[in-house]
């Protein structure tokens, strides 16, 4: 299925590894021009290198905090006008809610509600004008079902949620869609960092409650993170025009609703 998108260019947050990067491969290769955002620059290089050998696609690195304002106005100086707009940024820390102070909220709420929310403000009115945008943010399965330990995520990302609602209703007339990815467990280094953090809590070997997690799981698996990469590139094509303001949880099953 070709997907309409050749020769769009999109801003892809949080992409040197794992899921931002995945996001930023698949819309590469649909020849998509990206712009890839990252901290560290050395990994980000060398994705950029990956992404380019594998795709042939034009590729852009952003070694900048997406999280600070002068991190969002470095990615929009290499890419004012993005057709696509894909908002992730690192999740925060695991805990317990009454160790956590007004700091450590504010954290969460400007990597995980507010980045997003700004990036969309300096983009979006361009889209609605070109008659094309796609906005996908990458929350997380803790948005339908929350996860203990990961209060800071479950609160931050359910602000961003509820706002997202409101304002898709608000662009789909002129063909700007935005929607939420909700990632279940996937292969990637966050991941394994918290299968290590939860093993040293309960003083177990992180590979026993790896393999208990999979067994347990519906599709005997975690996620790769392709996958993820796969169903974002299907949300910015031009074929997707009349989803938005949708919630698409993909986890393997591991969500035990009927909806
Ligand atoms: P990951 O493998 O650790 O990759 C994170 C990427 O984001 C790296 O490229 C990192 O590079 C970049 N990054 C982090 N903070 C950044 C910042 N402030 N500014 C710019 N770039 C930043 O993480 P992941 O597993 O792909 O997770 C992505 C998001 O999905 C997170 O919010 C996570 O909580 C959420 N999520 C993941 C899973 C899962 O199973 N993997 C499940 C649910 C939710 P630098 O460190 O160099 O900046």
């Amino acid at each position: 299925m070709d997907l309409g998108i050749t020769g769009k260019t999109a801003l892809v947050c949080a992409s040197s590894k794992g899921l931002g990067r995945a996001c930023a491969m698949s819309l590469a290769r649909e020849g998509v021009a990206v712009t890839i955002v990252a901290r560290t620059p050395g990994p980000l290089e060398a994705t950029a290198e990956d992404i380019r050998a594998a795709t042939g696609a034009p590729v852009q690195t952003v070694a900048a905090d997406i999280t600070t304002e002068d991190g969002r106005s470095a990615a929009l100086a290499a890419l004012p006008d993005p057709d696509i707009l894909i908002n992730n940024a690192g999740g925060p820390p695991p805990g317990d809610f009454r160790d956590w102070d007004r700091d450590d909220w504010i954290a969460a709420l400007d990597a995980n509600m507010l980045s997003p929310i700004f990036l969309i403000k300096a983009t979006v009115d361009g889209m609605i004008e070109r008659r094309f945008g796609r906005v996908v943010n990458i929350t997380s399965s803790a948005v339908k079902a929350p996860i203990e330990i990961l209060g800071l995520s479950n609160g931050a990302r359910a602000g961003l949620t509820g706002f997202i609602a409101g304002l898709a209703r608000k662009t789909v007339r002129q063909n700007v869609t935005i929607n939420n990815l909700l990632p279940g467990a996937f292969d990637t280094d966050r991941f394994h960092a918290n299968v290590e953090a939860g093993a040293k809590r309960a003083g177990r070997p992180a590979a026993d409650m790896l393999a208990e997690r999979m067994a347990t799981a519906p599709a005997g698996r975690i996620g790769d993170p392709a996958e993820f990469g796969d169903a974002c590139a299907y949300l910015c094509s031009a074929q997707a025009a009349y989803i938005t303001g949708q919630n698409l949880l993909i986890d393997g099953g591991a969500y035990p609703g009927t909806f």
